[in-house]
């Protein structure tokens, strides 16, 4: 196709032009939200390539997420066409894999590594602390996890880190992190930092391999600079290369291991951010990458972009207001020509229920009204555990729904456990793997067996699966067990010749779950939560043909057998969580935490939860650091809006089972008021004293009632791993999946439900619920839609319930 330079060109403003035509030194663009940063980016490759200034091969681009990636790579095919293919297009992550699949070997490493994620990793490390005789309770392992991932993202092996080590027990997770080191190498796996430091390490060892992907990148992209932490930073130098990397390299005895010169010029770099966007502090990100860009690279430019051609002037404003209260940042000069558009909507609900019902009637309004499909539509929360209320009213009226990241399709046990099948096949060095599916589902090998096999796997310094081989010759295991670890042993022999005979990946799961009993098991089950996991195992068999497709139609090739199977799993470990938002399914609201949202546009925002103690967390209510870092939160959240946004909050909300009171978001208060229509108030506030609840005034905010609960419900407590894949996920788990799978996909029917009439209960009814039974009403409270009742369900507990119509409740 011939491509015309001023096509390629069109819709750029002045300064996002000059980024794309900007040629030679290293380039930062900095702007806020919406101003075209990405935009910038995707049109700046499609021009290389149609000015001729690079080819595909030359071509490497980071983005945040596999998705955004994705949507890149099918930008520049529309603009260039299919050669866009071989471009590398991904996350430092998938990046990384791909380059130490290519070199493995010298980092002592099989090509066919398994990646460990977050909650493998824990695993080990508990394996490792448990080694030590450390106390779980002083040393939890999530702790000394989340410690020694800080020290990889500061490329700090386990000798430094031992070196450097001023406190108990700073030794401890130095010992821990070395011990936890070994056992990956002898595993033959890496975890997720690693992927980031080994391939560090990698570049800044071997020159020759440096050298090799130097020629190879000519031009290096990276969106969301500001995220960056120490390890990517480092990472990026090294691929650029050139007059930047005037060091010397040195071996920890002080031998020489790279010269500080460099024949090939330093690749052409452009990085783009927004400080007030950095969100991933405790990944160890860090706004002094972008900050100090200029001082890194001397001969840098940097261009500002100033118009946001995303958001109307009214969230515009709204944003700037929070945002501009962070002390130490450069102010910017965001402007749209969109006009102000829609006021922003409030609306402070009695309880959580309440909020989840406003904004269900509010989307299916709009959607009545013809202005805006489901898909358009997002809602977005501080912590996973306040998706819950949410999905509970959704399932109840029908609203189609997706939640993106939390309860994770590959977070579900019997995911996991498939997979865990599948990784020990196509790598039997796997121990963490293989241990996990020793006795799964239960096959009369104990824990006692299983740490003798351990014992024996140390002493003997054999792989744990030649453990599991010589069970005849091991001491102390039960014959019963010997017995049992024989039929896993001459199992796993079966299902490892049809993997070497070719079998494909789906292929091959179906028979593990068949010949290892687990499907039979979830078949007989009366637990109706096993249906569901039995249709999530099916889903997973579709996941992996469809895995393999894609995989056959790319441009590397994979033989059949193991290496296919490593690849496919090496896919899914690297999903993150945007990247199950299905593109086809346009017809869904989308549920997300803030972080997850950032880079995304929506025409209309619900952000929930803006109270004290929620958004800000309450870790971040005394540190002013923490509390900076929830204002970008903010400024991400407001940002996503097109066209609509909505914020509300609740006077009460039951955490973990609790319920209490939170004062209005501090945030809620930096929103100039003529900016908002707060289409409900607080009716009767339970804290405070008679002050304006709805901006949860002065004195109130410190009420004693919020402070207790918080630290009696312990429910806060952690460190930066509430959201994501941590506690605020876990405590849901099962349940909330189950009933994702329940409702399936597909839109369920939908109940007219603001027509229907309300149940009107008192206190001692006699009621009939479809799911819980038969039960007594011990208290009701509110009218209308925010009319709730307690149920006394006899062994099913004590429920409330919100009485609006579609209720699957009859009063007898
Ligand atoms: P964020 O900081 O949230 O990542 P960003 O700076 O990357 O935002 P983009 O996502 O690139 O911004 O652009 C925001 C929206 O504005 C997109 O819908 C994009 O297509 C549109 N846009 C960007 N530049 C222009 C332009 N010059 N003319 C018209 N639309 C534009
Ligand atoms: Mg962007």
């Amino acid at each position: 196709r011939q491509l015309n330079i001023e096509e390629l060109l069109e819709g750029l403003n002045d300064q996002q032009r000059a980024a794309v035509e900007h040629r030679g030194a290293p380039l930062l663009v900095v702007a806020g939200a919406g101003s075209g940063k990405t935009r910038v980016l995707t049109r700046r490759i499609a021009y290389l390539l149609g000015v001729g200034g690079a080819t595909p091969g030359e071509i490497l681009a980071i983005t945040f997420t596999n998705k955004a990636a994705a949507e890149m790579k099918e930008r520049v095919a529309e603009l260039v066409g299919a050669r866009a293919r071989s471009m590398w297009v991904s996350t430092f992550h998938s990046m990384c894999v791909r380059i130490l699949r290519n070199e493995a070997t010298h980092l002592g490493y099989k090509s066919t590594f398994t990646i460990y994620d977050s909650a493998d990793s824990q695993r080990l490390v508990a394996l490792v602390a448990a080694d030590l005789d450390l106390d779980s309770k002083r040393f939890p392992a999530r702790s000394l996890a989340a410690q020694i991932s800080n020290l990889k993202n500061e490329l700090l092996d386990p000798a430094t880190a031992a070196e450097r080590a001023d406190s108990d027990i700073a030794k401890v997770v130095a010992e821990v992190y070395a011990g936890y080191q070994a056992r990956l190498k002898a595993a033959s796996a890496l975890d997720f930092d690693d992927l980031i430091m080994e391939t560090v390490a990698l570049l800044q060892v071997f020159p020759a391999v440096a050298e090799h992907y130097r020629r190879r990148f000519r031009h290096v992209l990276v969106d969301e600079y500001q995220d960056t932490n120490h390890a990517q930073y480092t990472l990026v130098k090294e691929l650029v290369g050139g007059a930047h990397d005037a060091r010397e390299v040195r071996a920890a005895d002080g031998e020489l291991v790279r010269a500080a010169t460099s024949s090939i010029p330093a690749a052409e770099l452009v990085v783009v951010g927004d400080a007030d966007q950095s969100i991933y502090a405790f990944r160890g990100a860090n706004i002094r990458n972008i900050v100090e860009f200029e001082r890194d690279y001397p001969s840098a430019r940097t261009i500002l972009l100033e118009q946001n051609y995303r958001s109307t002037q009214t969230i515009l404003s709204a944003a700037n207001a929070v945002i501009s209260r962070n002390p130490e940042r450069r102010a910017k000069n965001l402007w749209t020509a969109a006009g102000n558009g829609e006021m922003i909507v409030g609306y402070v609900a009695d309880n959580e229920h309440d909020e989840a019902a406003f904004v269900t009637k509010e989307i299916d309004r709009l959607v009545d009204e013809g202005s805006i499909r489901f898909g358009d539509v997002a809602v977005f929360y501080r912590t996973n555990s306040s998706s819950r209320a949410f999905e509970d009213v959704f399932v109840r009226m029908g609203m189609p729904y997706k939640i993106v990241g939390g309860v994770r399709f590959y977070e579900r046990k019997e995911v996991r456990d498939a997979l865990a099948y599948l990784r020990a096949l196509a790598n039997p060095a796997d121990e963490v793997s293989l241990r996990r599916i020793l006795n799964t589902p239960k096959r009369g090998i104990g824990d006692r067996a299983e740490a003798a096999l351990a014992v024996y796997s140390q002493k003997e310094k054999v792989p744990f699966a030649q453990a599991l081989a010589s069970v005849a010759d091991i001491p102390f295991i039960a014959t019963r067990s010997v017995k049992a670890i024989s039929g896993f042993n001459e199992m796993m022999d079966l299902l490892r010749a049809d993997l070497d005979g070719g079998a494909e990946p789906a292929d091959l799961l179906t028979s593990v779950l068949e010949k290892s009993g687990y499907t039979e098991l979830l078949e007989i089950s009366s637990d109706p939560q096993d249906a569901s996991r039995l249709e999530n195992l099916e889903q997973l068999v579709t996941v992996l043909r469809e895995r393999v497709e894609i995989l056959q139609g790319g441009e590397e090739n994979f033989a059949a057998g193991a290496p296919l199977l490593a690849a496919v799993l090496e896919q899914l470990s690297l999903v993150a969580d945007a990247d199950s938002i299905p593109d086809s399914e346009a017809g869904m609201v989308t549920m997300m935490t803030l972080h997850t949202a950032k880079g995304l546009e929506f025409p209309v925002v619900f952000l929930i939860g803006w109270e004290d103690g929620l958004f800000p967390h309450m870790r971040a209510l005394a540190d002013d650091k923490e509390l900076a870092e929830e204002r970008r939160l903010a400024y991400v959240g407001i940002t996503r809006s097109r066209e609509r946004l909505y914020i509300s909050r609740a006077v009460t909300r039951s955490t973990w089972g609790q319920p209490g009171a939170n004062p209005a978001s501090r945030f809620i208060q930096d929103i100039p008021e003529e900016l908002v229509d707060w289409q409900r108030l607080a009716e009767a506030p339970d804290y405070g004293s008679g002050s304006q609840s709805w901006y949860g005034g002065g004195g109130s905010r410190s009420a004693p009632v919020s402070a207790g609960r918080f630290s009696s419900s312990g429910g806060f407590s952690g460190s930066g791993s509430s959201f994501g894949s941590g506690t605020g996920g876990s405590q849901y788990g099962e349940s909330a999946q189950s009933r994702l799978a329940a409702t399936g996909t597909k839109s369920t029917g939908r109940t007219g439900w603001q027509n229907s009439a309300t149940l009107a209960l008192a206190v001692g009814d006699r009621v009939s619920h479809d799911k819980y039974g038969l039960g007594t009403v011990i208290a009701s409270e509110g009218v209308g839609v925010r009319a709730t009742a307690t149920i006394d369900f006899g062994a099913a507990g004590k429920i409330r319930l919100m009485l609006i119509g579609g209720v699957p409740l009859t009063k007898l």
